[in-house]
């Protein structure tokens, strides 16, 4: 949902690949967080709360992968 700016002064500074690498910064914060409260909260939570976490955190480690392999691509394809 990010308002595209025309690039043209920023043009080396690759708007896609900042994009990328804020979607993939915050994929891979989201799955730190999660892990660390599960390991914080361990054996102290409901079991559905940890399911609950774990499942998330799961997506969470799915997206940061895509979210990396998709940067990668970039840079390879782009070469910026
Ligand atoms: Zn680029």
């Amino acid at each position: 949902m990010n308002p595209s700016v025309p690039g043209t002064a920023v043009e080396s500074a690759c708007l896609e690949k900042a994009r990328l690498k804020a979607a993939y910064n915050s994929a891979a914060e989201n799955l730190s967080r999660a892990v660390a409260v599960m390991q914080r909260y361990l054996g102290t939570m409901r079991h559905e709360e940890y399911e609950n976490l774990k499942k998330y955190s799961e997506r969470m480690r799915r997206e940061s992968e895509r979210a990396l392999a998709a940067l990668e691509r970039h840079i390879a394809e782009h070469g910026c």
